[in-house]
């Protein structure tokens, strides 16, 4: 009953697939999702590695790392972005938006103390992230 979600980016040249659920998934306010998006919040979900394919154009993909802890993936043709792996973690975060027939199912948001744009949802929010994620895991005010 493993659900397959295949995405592509945005001129089609790259196209990937996860299989399965994600191990979490959300919403982060961080200053780097924001400027590497071009939105004022990423919607994450974070997926294991081994649950994530390229079925089109891998020699297509390029990578651009400024940190050790995020290694972000994009169309070399169109700079469609698809997928930020996350090596700290063993999880790569696959866009939301990049897997359409994924349905986005926010458990928290993180890196609120850093938010540009609030979203009153009752979820909590992090300052940063849990805990079990090398965070504070404290939550700040909505
Ligand atoms: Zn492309
Ligand atoms: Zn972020």
């Amino acid at each position: 009953m493993s659900q397959t979600h295949v995405g592509k980016c945005f001129c089609g040249a790259v196209e990937i697939k996860v299989t399965g659920e994600p191990a979490a998934a959300g919403y982060c306010h961080c200053e780097s999702c924001r400027s590497w998006s071009a939105a004022p919040v990423n919607a994450f979900s974070l997926w294991k590695p081994e649950v994530v394919t390229f079925t089109r154009g891998a020699d297509n993909v390029g990578t651009y790392h400024k940190t050790e802890r995020s290694y972000r993936k994009f169309c070399k043709t169109c700079g469609g972005h698809l997928m930020t792996d996350h090596p700290h973690w063993g999880l790569i975060d696959v866009y939301a938006a990049t897997i359409p027939t994924y349905r986005h199912v926010p458990q928290l948001h993180v890196n609120y103390s850093e938010s540009v744009l609030r979203m009153k949802d009752g979820l909590p929010k992090m300052k940063d992230v849990p805990k079990e994620m090398g965070g504070s895991g404290e939550t700040v005010p909505e």
